[in-house]
Parts: C-alpha cells; structure tokens; sequence
C-alpha cells in the first residue's frame, strides 16, 4: 500500500462501511485523492478487494455490519494497520421496498439492522478513541428518507428516520469535543439501490425501464438520478477540520427535493 503523500486528509485514517461499490466507493475514491488511508468494510471480499486495489492506500476487510463482535474485531485489526480512526462513514445500508401490511416484523428488524444497527455498533467501536484524542468526524448516509414519507419504504424510512434521530442526540453528547457527527440524504441516487427499485416498478406496474426511471426521477425536482460522486462531496466537506461546527445536521442532496 503506497500512502498518498498530499490532500486535506493527508494521513488520517478513515473506515467507510459499504465501502466496495455505489455512493461508498465514491466516497473512498474521494477520500483517497485528499491523502486519506482506508479501511473498507462491507460482506463481499472480492468487491472490497478489487476496491482496493483501485486506491494507494486502502485496507479491504469484510464484515457484516449487523454483527456487532464482527465490527469491533475488524476495527481492532485497521487500528493496528492505519492507526486511530479518525474518520467513519458509515455508509453501508440497504432497501427492501413492501407495502406496509406485507413488511412483516422480520423484514422490518433487517433494515434496523442494517441500517439504525450497523451505524450504532460502527460508532461504539471507534468512539472511545475519538473521544480520547478530542477529535474526530462521523457521517451517516441516511437518505431523504429519514427526512420524509416515501410509499412503500416504511421500514426503510422508520430506520433512516432513527439514524438521524441518533445523529442529532450523539451530536449534543458530544458537543463538547472536536466530534462532529452529521447526516448526509441523498435522494435517489445512480447505484445497484436504484437499480433494484427500477426491476422492482417494472415488475410491479408492467412499466417500461423509461417509465420506471421517471417515476423515480420525478421526484427531483431537477429530473435526474443523483450520482454518487456529488454524495461523495458533500461527505467530504463535513470531514473537514474547519467544519466542526456542522454538526447533528441532515444535508440533502437531492436537487431540491428536500427543503
Ligand atoms: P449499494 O447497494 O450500491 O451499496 C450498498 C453497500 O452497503 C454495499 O457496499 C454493500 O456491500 C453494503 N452493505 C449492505 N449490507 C451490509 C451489511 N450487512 N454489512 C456490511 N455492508 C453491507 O447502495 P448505495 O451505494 O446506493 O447505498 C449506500 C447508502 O446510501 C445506503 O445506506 C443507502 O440506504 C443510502 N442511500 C442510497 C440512495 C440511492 O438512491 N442509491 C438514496 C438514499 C440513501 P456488501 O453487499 O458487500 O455487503
């Protein structure tokens, strides 16, 4: 691993779960270009690995993020390689579409899981040495869905809701310490997610692909996929020492759609 010798995160160690592939691994390419050394968490090793590869300096480990002694064993194991964390994204997350009356309570506990637990056990690991060495910058991507109702995602919306519910509580906790800890929202964004939620209106309304996309699309006011470079951006500006005073914040990027 050849460590990047310039950027505004030249040599701070960041972990992006979900780091493989869609909005983290645009994450972890921008990161990376501001100097930034990577841990990358996510399930599959070969995605996490061909990832790394991609990157100077970038640590490939897998781990299911709804397994908290999983999580706290691979922190341990970036701490030793990269040092402190001074960065979390915690990114990885996942949709299950279903109207409410067909999300049964199992479906409902796999997106808490994932989406409310993952960014809860992430936290508790890397915390205590943030909070020893007084500084460090957390980012969930929640969605704009933890900001408002979408049809047929309530499970998906309840945890996302829950993750900025944390965001804003964790923020006050840790007010008095260089800990900022912020939400970014997309909207819907180009990756396999939105892919799915195409397959999955197509199926269900006999649409066109063109169809299916504009009713995705229709919910931006600017018409148009987000793309994960421009999550990415604004991941990137919380990170930065000067922003410490952003924080417990929800930033939507979603063209407007949220306001
Ligand atoms: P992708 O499906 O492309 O990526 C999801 C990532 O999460 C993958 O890297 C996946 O890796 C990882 N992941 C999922 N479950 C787990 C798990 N249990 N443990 C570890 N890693 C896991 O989707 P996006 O890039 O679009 O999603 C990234 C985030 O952005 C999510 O939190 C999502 O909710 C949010 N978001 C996305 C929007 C969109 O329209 N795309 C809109 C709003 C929010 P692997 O499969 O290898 O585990």
């Amino acid at each position: 691993m050849t460590e990047q010798t310039q950027g505004k995160f030249k040599g701070k160690h960041a972990v992006i779960t979900g780091g493989g592939r869609g909005i983290g691994a645009a994450i972890a390419d921008a990161l990376a270009a501001e100097g930034a050394k990577l841990t990358l968490l996510g399930r599959n090793e070969e995605v996490l690995k061909a990832k790394a590869e991609t990157l100077p300096a970038a640590l490939p480990l897998s781990c299911d993020v709804t397994d908290q002694a999983a999580v706290e064993a691979v922190i341990a194991q970036a701490r030793e390689a990269h040092g402190p964390v001074d960065i979390l994204v915690n990114n990885a997350g996942a949709a299950h579409p279903a109207p409410f009356m067909k999300t049964s309570s199992e479906q409902l506990q796999s997106m808490l899981d994932v989406n409310l637990m993952g960014p809860w056990y992430c936290i508790q690991a890397v915390l205590p040495e943030m909070q020893e060495r007084d500084s460090g910058r957390i980012v969930n991507i929640a969605s704009t869905a933890a900001l408002i109702g979408y049809k047929y995602v309530t499970a998906y919306a309840a945890a996302k809701h829950a993750v900025q519910g944390m965001t804003r509580s964790l923020a006050l906790e840790l007010a008095g310490r260089n800990i900022t800890i912020n939400s970014v929202c997309p909207g819907f964004t180009e990756t396999d997610i939105a892919f799915d939620a195409i397959e999955n209106i197509m199926s269900k309304t006999g649409r066109s692909r063109e169809e299916a996309i504009a009713e995705l699309a229709k919910h931006n006011p600017q018409k148009r996929f987000i793309q994960p470079e421009e999550v990415a951006s604004a991941v990137l500006w919380l990170c930065e020492d000067i922003n410490r005073s952003m924080t417990g914040q929800a930033i939507s990027v979603a063209g407007g759609e949220v306001m």
